[in-house]
């Protein structure tokens, strides 16, 4: 199915965008070329940064790439919408696809090597299956709504990192879960990476960049904005002692601006995740939501201890 996706982007695609000579980067859709180029680099001393995506980039993924590149580092993006990691079957069909401007964006960032397998080169039928055993990690919030989710994520972050091997792992703070359980998966399998949490880069007015903000009329933008805004509120009035309310009170406040349902609004120890109900005012406090607003889901976090 993905393949047929990609279809249209052959070799034969890629050689006429070489040979119109658009920019430096070299793209690799074979796990072998791109593991030779790489073994070649790693030769001349090249230390190695990598920004796995799914595509559809915006200045929320580029921000990635230049914190990659500010590094100093061989930049390695990937473009790889994985299917492990949908259960919703539909949501993975619509995912939108933007090949040729992600090329001239990440062209524009001087982006040095894109990866861009098929669906067969990431998962060939002898692909075995593992079980992460990342623990209530995966349960809380986003694993309570996307069961399977983040083993799927795991799978594939797991493959790329055994081909891509990075010194750096860049990855976005807007899916805060997703890189604690990264965190994890790398202390699991003993790699030797080290990850990079790269900041949220926000709409001005606050809103966190996502692909799905595309679908959000121009009214419901200025909707959206509550939920940056009642994470930040929550940060303002939070003190030692019972916590419980303050999730309950924005929940509340994301209904009245406009969203339709509220998956979850979390104060939560900021490593483990876990629900935290009662605060000391040492634990390190992370807050989370996840609410819909004209059919699109939207999630945000903030820290609640670090300014
Ligand atoms: P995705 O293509 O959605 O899998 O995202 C690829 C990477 O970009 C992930 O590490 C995301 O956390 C990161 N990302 C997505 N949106 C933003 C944003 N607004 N700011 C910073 N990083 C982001």
């Amino acid at each position: 199915m993905s393949g047929q996706r990609y279809e249209k982007y052959s070799d034969e695609h890629f050689l006429t965008k070489t040979a119109l000579n658009l920019g430096q980067m070299i793209l690799f859709k074979r796990i072998n070329d791109l593991k030779k180029y790489i073994i070649d680099s790693r030769e001349a001393n090249t230390t190695i940064g990598f920004v796995p995506t799914m595509g559809a980039l915006h200045a929320g993924h580029l921000s990635l790439i230049r914190a990659s590149k500010n590094s100093g580092y061989l930049t390695v993006c990937s473009i790889f919408v994985n299917p492990t990691q949908f259960n919703d079957p539909s949501d993975y069909q619509q995912y939108p696809i933007t090949i040729e401007q992600d090329i001239r964006l990440l062209e524009q960032e001087n982006c040095d090597v894109l990866f861009m397998p098929d669906v067969q080169e990431i998962y060939p039928p002898d692909h075995q299956k593992k079980q992460y055993r990342l623990g209530q990690l995966e349960l809380y919030l986003e694993g309570k709504y996307r069961p399977g989710h983040f083993q799927g994520v795991c799978e594939v972050v797991d493959r790329l990192l055994d081909i891509v091997e990075p010194d750096l792992l860049f990855l976005g703070r807007k899916d805060y879960q997703q890189c604690m359980v990264i965190a994890e998966l790398i202390r699991l399998t003993g790699k030797s990476t080290r990850l990079e949490i790269v900041p949220t880069m926000r709409e001005p007015g606050g809103l966190a960049m996502s692909s799905r903000n595309l679908r959000l009329s121009e009214a419901d933008r200025k909707r959206a904005i509550a939920i940056y805004q009642t994470l930040q509120k929550i940060k303002t009035v939070i003190r030692p002692g019972e916590i419980n309310q303050l999730s309950k009170e924005a929940s509340a406040t994301l209904l009245e601006a406009g969203f339709s349902k509220v998956d979850y609004v979390s104060i939560a120890h900021a490593h483990s995740l876990a629900p935290v109900e009662y605060w000391d005012g040492k634990t390190p406090l992370v807050a989370l939501a996840a609410a819909f607003l004209s059919g699109v889901r939207l999630i945000d976090n903030i820290s609640l201890t670090e300014d």
